[in-house]
Formats: C-alpha cells, structure tokens, sequence
C-alpha cells in the first residue's frame, strides 16, 4: 500500500502569511523563517500584529477565503485521490487552511492548532510535535505503507528523506542545489510523471 504525502503551502496553495499580507496590506506580515528565524519569535510578532489590527479569526478566515489553491491543484488532487491515499502534512494551522482546504475538497491534512478566544481573537498556537513531517512518515511506516512525499522547502526535506521516494516540487534553486538526492520538477504535468515513476504498482 502507497500513501501520498505532499506539502501544502508551495505546493497545492500559495504561502498563506505572504498572501494574506498582500490581500490585507499589513506589510510587517510578510516576515518569514529567512527573516526571523526563530519560529516562537515569529509567531508570536505575527498573533500580536493581527491584534494591532483588529483581526480576529473570523476576519481573517474571510480573508483567506478570497485566496484560491494554484491553478491545476485541485485536479492534481482529485488526480492523486484516484491512486494513492493522499495525506497533506503541512505547518500551517486548521483554522488558517479551512477556507482553502474547502476548495480542495477537503483532503486529509495534519497541521498544527491554533488557540482562539470566545470573540475570535487568536490568543496562541499548539505545535502537535517536534519534526512532524518526519514523525508521520514513520508512523506511516509502522502501519505498512510505503511514502512518496513531494515538498518545495527547507521544512519537508527531513519528511522526503524519511519517505520511500521524495520529490522536490517548485523548489527555489537554492534548496535544489543543497539537496541534489531528490528529483525537482516544476508543473504538475512533471510531479504526476515522479509519482507515477516513484509508484511501485502499475498506474496509469
Ligand atoms: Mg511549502
């Protein structure tokens, strides 16, 4: 048996936090990893700046709500779903990845939780576990399924070495470059060929 593990964020939908500063026009939002490196620190700047604004989690639900998955990746979805058991492992939070993961058609995902007060204000977050993509790919092993997982950053290389196959999809050159063990492709046309190639069955 073959489960499917993708990212979310680069790979089926756009980075919500860049989006959502862009939809928004709350600039300092668009901090990433590569500018604050320390993720605590940047998250807890990132829940103080939605206070300072006024944004509660359903504003910033409706928000999201306008942003759409990229172009072809609910047929690649759809696609995937008729040949593997598809799982999205992904660091984003439930609350934030709703309104998308509807237009996905709501496919597995586990992520991390955010804590939210009674009038919608996001008071924190909850990590579920340390390197979590990892640790799913091998509890994933523990129940016999192999794992072809496909990623676009530095945070899903631990869960492509820990898969059976791992795949680079739209990664910058940089994260190519460092890690040359992984096929990188571009296009989802490109990413079912890897699948198909990683697949130990006989798909078509
Ligand atoms: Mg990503």
């Amino acid at each position: 048996m073959e489960i499917a593990c993708l990212d979310l964020e680069g790979v089926l939908i756009p980075e919500i936090w860049i989006a959502f500063a862009e939809k928004t026009g709350i600039e300092s939002l668009k901090a990433t990893t590569r500018d604050i490196p320390d993720y605590d620190v940047l998250m807890k700047q990132r829940l103080s700046i939605l206070d300072e604004h006024g944004l509660g989690l359903p504003e910033i639900q409706a928000v999201i709500a306008e942003l759409s998955p990229l172009d072809g990746a609910a047929e690649f979805v759809d696609w995937l779903r008729e040949r593997f058991q598809v799982v999205i492992l992904s660091d984003t939070f439930y609350e934030f990845a709703q309104p998308l993961m509807r237009q996905l058609g709501f496919p597995t995902l586990f992520c991390h939780r955010l804590e939210v007060a009674e009038n919608g204000r996001v008071v924190n977050y909850r990590l579920r576990q340390q390197d979590p993509k990892r640790a799913s790919i091998k509890a994933f092993h523990s129940l016999n399924y192999r794992c072809i997982a496909a990623g676009d950053s530095y945070n899903d290389t631990t869960m492509l070495s820990e898969a059976d196959a791992g795949i680079l999809f739209n990664a910058p050159d940089n994260v190519i470059t460092e890690f040359p063990q992984f096929p990188a492709v571009r296009g989802y046309d490109k990413l079912r060929e890897e699948f198909l190639k990683a697949s130990h069955r006989h798909l078509a």
